[in-house]
């Protein structure tokens, strides 16, 4: 008998179904200043895509190239100023396919 069951299909395979077209403008510029006072890294954990890597100095270092704009960096973010989020140029960012 087939079990029929929802499985989650695994990140890598969503990923292949999604395209990023780079914008030449960082959609989201971070500002690593405000970033090294930032006792949480909340964006660590948050961003699903682990764009932010968190560095020894107590900075963050920041991708915008696989940014699935999802917004939740800026929404969750403890740091005053240190995100500046908007939407990538037009034609460019993230393009979601049926896989
Ligand atoms: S949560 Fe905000 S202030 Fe803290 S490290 Fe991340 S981007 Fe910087
Ligand atoms: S918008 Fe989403 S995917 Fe892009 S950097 Fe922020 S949390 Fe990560």
């Amino acid at each position: 008998m087939t079990d029929r069951r929802y499985a989650e299909p695994a990140f890598a395979d969503v990923l292949s179904t999604v395209e990023f077209r780079v914008g030449e403008r960082p959609h989201i510029v971070v500002d690593t200043d405000v970033c090294r006072s930032c006792t949480t890294k909340a964006c660590v954990h948050a961003c699903p895509a682990d764009l932010f890597v968190p560095t020894s100095d107590g900075g963050i270092l920041f991708n915008y190239e696989q940014c699935f704009e999802c917004g939740t960096c800026y929404q969750i973010c403890d740091g005053e100023g240190a995100i500046s989020w908007s939407y990538p140029d037009g034609g460019a960012g993230v393009v979601f396919r049926k896989g």
